[in-house]
C-alpha cells in the first residue's frame, strides 16, 4: 500500500551509466496529484545535460560494447529487462500512482503487461534480415543490410510515462539503437525508478539508455535539434508534435509522432446495449479521460439516443472517485493543475456553445470523493459536431454526445475532424462492422470493444494524430535503415563519365 508520509524523495538523472545531478545543480518539484503536495525533487536539466547524454549515447552506439553484441545477445539483455519489470511491477506501479495520479488498478494491469513488449521485441532482435538481390548485371553480388538508425531521442508525455516509454524503448533496443529519454517534467519519477530497478541491473552498457529530466522547451528542443540524434520518437499533444517535427526537419531526422485524438465511439441501434454503455463509459472515464484514445465523441443512432443516454448516465453516476491508490477507485485526480484548469474551461466552452450538461459539469468536492484536482464525470448531450467541444481535445472526463441517422451519417461525422487516432463501433452486424472499419479514417478501429492495446497490433494516427506506427512488426522498421551493398566480381572499366546502368 502506497505510503504518502515519506519525506521528499530526491532523484538524480541517469547519463552514461551514472546517476548525476543536473549540471546547473537545479531541481524541480514533482507533486502528487491526489494531495496536490510536492513529493519528489527531480534534476532540472538543460542543454549542457542534453549534450552530455547525447554524446554518451553516440559513443555507446559507435564504439561501446553495445554494437559488438550479436542480435541474439541483445535479445537476451531484453529478456532480462522483461523479467526485472515482472519483479518490480508493483513498486513501479505505485510510483506512477504517486507521481501521476493513475489508478493502482490500471497500473497493475499496465505493469503486468509491459514485459510482453520486451519479450516480443527480444524475439525480433535476431530476425532483422536484409536481402540478397539478383541485380541486373553480370558478375555482381548485391545485398541489403538493415542497420540501426543511431541515437534516438524519446519525448514522453505525463499521461502514461512507463507504458509509452516501453513502446519506444523495446523496438529501439532490439534494432541496436541507443537512446536519450526526456520524460515530462510532471512525471519523471517512474522512469527514473525504472532505470534504477530494471535498466541498471539488466547490465546494459553505459550510454545505451540515458535520461534527461526537465522542462519541455529547455530539454526537449536541444535534444530534438542535436546533430548526433538520428531519430526523434515523440508522444504528446499535436501542437508540440508539430513544433518537434518542424525542428527535426531542419536536420532531416527521422521522426515518429503519436499525438492527440478526438475519437468517435459509434453506437448503432443493433448493438448489445449493456456492452455499448460499458464501452462508452470505459472510452471516456477510464484514466480520468486523460488518454489519447479517449472515445470523447459518443455518436448515438437517433433511434436509441434517449434510452442509451439514460443508461449511460446511470452507469456514470456510479463511478467511484477517490484516492487512486485504492483498488476500488474508478476515477482519480487530473494529473496537473494546468490540465485541471483546461478541462474546466472546456466545460464552460461547451455550456457557452449551447450543449446540454446532462451529468457533472464542474469540480468534484471531497464530499463527492474528489479533492483538489478532481473533475466530475461530465456528459454533454445535444452536441453538434462543429462545436469546439466536439472538435478539440479536452483530455479529461468530458463526453460529447452527438446524434446520427444512419451509417452514412455516422461515417461523415466520425471523419469530420482533424484527428484520426481511434474509433469504436458497436453493432451486431458483421457487414456493418467491416464497412465501418474500412471507411473510418483512424489508426485503430475497435468493434464491440474499446481501449484495447497489444504489443502485436500497430498503433498510431491518421491525419493530425501522428506519423508512423508503434507496436507490432512494423515498429522496429522505424529504428532501422537500409544500406545497399554492390560487390563487383567482374572486370572494371567502362566509360568513367557515364553512370553505370544495365547494358
Ligand atoms: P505535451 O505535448 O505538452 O508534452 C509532451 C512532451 O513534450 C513532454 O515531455 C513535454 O515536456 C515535451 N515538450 C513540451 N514542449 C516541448 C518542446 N518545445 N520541444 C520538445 N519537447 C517538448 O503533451 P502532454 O504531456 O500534455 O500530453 C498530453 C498529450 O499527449 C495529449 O494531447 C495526448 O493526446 C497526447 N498523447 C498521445 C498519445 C498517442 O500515442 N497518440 C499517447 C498519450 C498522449 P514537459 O511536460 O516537461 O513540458
Amino acid at each position: 500500500m502506497l505510503d504518502r508520509r515519506t519525506k521528499l524523495m530526491e532523484y538524480q538523472t541517469y547519463i552514461d551509466g551514472q546517476w548525476v545531478d543536473a549540471a546547473s545543480g537545479k531541481t524541480l518539484q514533482s507533486s502528487d496529484p491526489y494531495t496536490g503536495e510536492p513529493w519528489a525533487l527531480i534534476p532540472e536539466c538543460d542543454k549542457t545535460d542534453v549534450d552530455r547524454a547525447v554524446e554518451a549515447a553516440s559513443r555507446a552506439f559507435d564504439s561501446g560494447p553495445w554494437p559488438q553484441l550479436t542480435p541474439t545477445a541483445r535479445g537476451k539483455v531484453m529478456r532480462r529487462i522483461a523479467e526485472l519489470i515482472e519483479k518490480h511491477a508493483q513498486h513501479l506501479g505505485e510510483i506512477e500512482v504517486r507521481d501521476n495520479g493513475k489508478l493502482i488498478s490500471e497500473m497493475a494491469a499496465q505493469t503486468k503487461y509491459m514485459p510482453e513488449w520486451f519479450y516480443y521485441y527480444a524475439g525480433l532482435a535476431d530476425k532483422i534480415q536484409g536481402a540478397v538481390v539478383s541485380v541486373d548485371r553480370q558478375d555482381h553480388f548485391n545485398y541489403i543490410l538493415r542497420e540501426p538508425v543511431g541515437v534516438c531521442a524519446f519525448i514522453i508525455p505525463w499521461n502514461s510515462p512507463l507504458m509509452l516509454a516501453t513502446w519506444k524503448l523495446a523496438p529501439a533496443l532490439a534494432a541496436g539503437c541507443t537512446v536519450v529519454i526526456k520524460p515530462s517534467e510532471f512525471t519523471s519519477a517512474s522512469l527514473l525508478e525504472f532505470i534504477k530497478l530494471v535498466i541498471e541491473p539488466a547490465e546494459l552498457p553505459p550510454g545505451v539508455v540515458n535520461v534527461v529530466t526537465g522542462y519541455g522547451p529547455v530539454v526537449g528542443e536541444p535534444l530534438v535539434t542535436h546533430p548526433k540524434v538520428a531519430k526523434v520518437a515523440f508522444t504528446g499533444g499535436s501542437a508540440t508534435g508539430a513544433r518537434v517535427n518542424e525542428l527535426a526537419a531542419k536536420s532531416f531526422k527521422k521522426v515518429s509522432l503519436e499525438l492527440g485524438g478526438k475519437s468517435p465511439n459509434i453506437v448503432f441501434d443493433d448493438c448489445i446495449l449493456e456492452d455499448a454503455v460499458s464501452g462508452a463509459v470505459s472510452g471516456i472515464f477510464a484514466a480520468t479521460g486523460q488518454t489519447c484514445i479517449a472515445g470523447s465523441r459518443l455518436l448515438l443512432q437517433e433511434t436509441i439516443h434517449d434510452q442509451f443516454v439514460e443508461k449511460l448516465i446511470a452507469m456514470a453516476r456510479t463511478a467511484r472517485l477517490g484516492d487512486p491508490a485504492l483498488a476500488e477507485t474508478q476515477v482519480g485526480p487530473v494529473t496537473t493543475p494546468a490540465q485541471y484548469q483546461k478541462i474546466l474551461s472546456y466545460i464552460d466552452i461547451a455550456k457557452g456553445e449551447g450543449a446540454h450538461c446532462a451529468l457533472g459539469g464542474g469540480p468534484a468536492s471531497e464530499a463527492e470523493g474528489g479533492g483538489k484536482y478532481f473533475v466530475k464525470p461530465t456528459i454533454f448531450t445535444g452536441v453538434d459536431n462543429k462545436m469546439r467541444i466536439a472538435q478539440e481535445e479536452v483530455f479529461g472526463p468530458v463526453l460529447s454526445v452527438i446524434k446520427f441517422k444512419d451509417e452514412a451519417d455516422a461515417i461523415r461525422i466520425a471523419n469530420d475532424i482533424a484527428y484520426g487516432l481511434g474509433a469504436g463501433v458497436w453493432t451486431q452486424s458483421v457487414k456493418r462492422a467491416h464497412t465501418m472499419a474500412k471507411r473510418i479514417k483512424a489508426g485503430t478501429v475497435w468493434v464491440n470493444t474499446y481501449r484495447a492495446v497489444s504489443f502485436l497490433m500497430p498503433f498510431g494516427g491518421y491525419k493530425s494524430s501522428g506519423l508512423g506506427r508503434e507496436n507490432g512488426m512494423e515498429a522496429i522498421d522505424g529504428y532501422l535503415q537500409s544500406k545497399s551493398v554492390w560487390i563487383n566480381n567482374g572486370p572494371g572499366g567502362g566509360n568513367p563519365f557515364v553512370m553505370k546502368t544495365a547494358s
